[in-house]
């Protein structure tokens, strides 16, 4: 009797979502695992057509959704979350497929969207005004001025690859919580994990005219960011699709979340040992595909060996391996031409005088956790976002230098530092041109409620329910005429 072939998971179709019908008929593409290296999805592609009818759909829905009661609102997201956590294991495995990422990474990615949807339920209730002191002055004496937080009206959601469950779950859930209605693009490496969010929102009660949902690539995503109906925009990806975002949009509000080579400073007081841990575990998680992961470490020349030593035992520690495994730590990157970026630009830094102590070698799109030791300055693995499995660590004499090294980014999203000394945390706090800064921790911490977001090349904006709100609403004034709670008499 031959042995039978263990089952194969069935492709996952994914359908776009306009006008309130789901829709899978047409053209199509595909994803394939960079692990599994077969199709996991199947996506149904943006007709032509369809994203001016999608905008022309989400326009009139949009005064429908901004009816509903923030109470409703926050209803349907805290269900969202609680059935979030009730599908954790099917949706972590999906992240494995679709991307590689291991299902320890992927069930962390559903907590947070756990978390989010319940932060974002949370500042839905607490949407609210101003009654302004107008008669303070002369000419408001008599009159009454009220604001309040009204909806956009029409959202654009541009997702990108690495976290397509979180990054949608901010800001889809924050701009329901304002109260409009969101159109998605989806990123085309995971078009089978967003169809999955919108889902999982629409089960939990949130209204069909409140969301879309569209599988595309670029010319897609340009398509709906340079129309004129979208109110305000969210996007998180690249740099360069940022600043193309951002010409497409003109002057409307936008938000960009943007690219970054992380810096972590490690001081000579540090507990080096615990730094270098923490530098393995958030250097490589989902395989550096982060945009807060730790690139660049900068550390004291006294402690440079022992720091390199440590890092290099613990990320020796790391199982490479099946994403669906519970126990892999570093499962495939998104595909092999990322996987190949971390093998050219390492070899490209030791041919510039850098050491490679691990790493530097793929098989396939899995690319081998990789230290370069001291690499030049210049080199692409210092100056450039590797968004891979790579850490880079660069010795550093006074402490100023090392803020100054830091500084020579285009980008400045997030840093992190390892020392006990108030003074230099302080310093580190004013001078470092980033939008965060992680005490005692790499630059790869976020917690989903914090202002999240940066500075130079990395954006424009602040993730978190509550900053989002505040860029999905507008401030809406009314002034009513000769009735006022002040004192008039003069
Ligand atoms: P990407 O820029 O290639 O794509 C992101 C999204 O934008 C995709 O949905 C893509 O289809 C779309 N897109 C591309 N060009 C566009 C255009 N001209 N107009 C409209 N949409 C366009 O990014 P990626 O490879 O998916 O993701 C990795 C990048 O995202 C990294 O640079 C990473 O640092 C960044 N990122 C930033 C944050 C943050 O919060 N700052 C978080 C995650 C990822």
């Amino acid at each position: 009797m031959p042995i039978p072939e263990p089952a194969l998971d069935p492709v996952i179709p994914a359908p776009t979502l306009v006008a309130g019908r789901w829709r899978d008929d047409g053209e199509h593409f595909e994803r394939t695992g960079p692990y599994t290296r077969r199709t996991v999805t199947r996506a149904r592609q943006t007709a032509p057509g369809e994203v001016d009818e999608a905008l022309h759909y989400a326009r009139a829905g949009a005064r429908a959704i901004g009816r509903l009661a923030p109470a409703a609102r926050a209803g349907v997201l805290e269900r969202a979350a609680q059935f979030a956590a009730e599908r954790r294991d099917e949706l972590a495995r999906l992240l494995a497929l679709e991307l590689g990422k291991p299902v320890k990474d992927g069930g962390g990615e559903i907590d947070r969207v756990c978390d989010t949807f319940a932060v974002c339920a949370a500042e839905a209730r607490r949407l609210g005004g101003e009654v302004l002191p107008v008669a303070g002055w002369e000419r408001g004496v008599g009159n009454t001025a009220l604001t309040y937080r009204a909806p956009a009206g029409v959202a654009l959601a541009i997702t990108p690859f690495n976290a397509p469950a979180n990054l949608l779950a901010h800001k889809l859930g924050a701009s329901f919580a304002a109260g409009n209605t969101t159109v998605v693009k989806s990123p085309p490496q995971a078009p089978g994990a967003t169809t999955a969010i919108v889902r999982v929102l629409l089960d939990a009660g949130m209204p069909v005219e409140a969301v879309q949902l569209l599988h595309g690539g670029a010319e897609t995503g340009a398509a709906l960011a340079g129309d004129p109906r979208v109110d305000v925009i969210s996007f998180t990806g690249s740099s360069a699709a940022g600043a193309a975002v951002a010409r497409a949009a003109g002057p409307r509000r936008t938000v960009l979340e943007l690219g970054g080579n992380a810096a972590t400073i490690v001081c000579e007081d540090a507990d080096v040992e615990q730094a270098a841990a923490v530098c393995a575990r958030t250097g490589y998680s989902n395989s550096g595909q982060s945009c807060i992961s730790v690139q660049r470490v900068y550390v004291q020349r006294d402690r440079f060996e022992e720091f390199l030593s440590a890092l290099h035992k613990q990320v020796d520690q790391l199982k490479v391996g099946d994403p669906l495994d519970p126990a892999t730590d570093v499962g495939a990157m998104v595909d092999e031409q990322a996987a190949e970026r971390v093998v050219a630009w390492s070899a490209e830094a030791c041919a510039a005088g850098a050491r490679i102590l691990t790493g530097g070698t793929r098989d396939g799109a899995t690319a081998a956790p990789t230290i370069v030791a001291d690499p030049s300055p210049d080199a692409r693995v210092v100056t450039e976002e590797v968004f891979g499995a790579l850490v880079a660590v660069l010795p550093f004499d006074r402490f100023e230098d090392a803020v100054e090294a830091c500084n020579t980014s285009r980008f400045g999203l997030q840093a992190g530092i390892f020392t006990n000394d108030l003074a230099r945390v302080f310093t580190a706090w004013r001078e470092l041109e980033v939008g965060g800064l992680i005490v005692n921790g790499s630059s790869n911490f976020r917690l989903d409620h914090v202002p999240f977001g940066g500075v130079k090349d990395s954006g424009i904006g602040r993730e978190s329910p509550r900053s989002m709100i505040e860029d999905y609403t507008v401030v809406k004034t009314m002034i009513i005429r000769n009735l006022s709670i002040w004192g008039s008499e003069r």
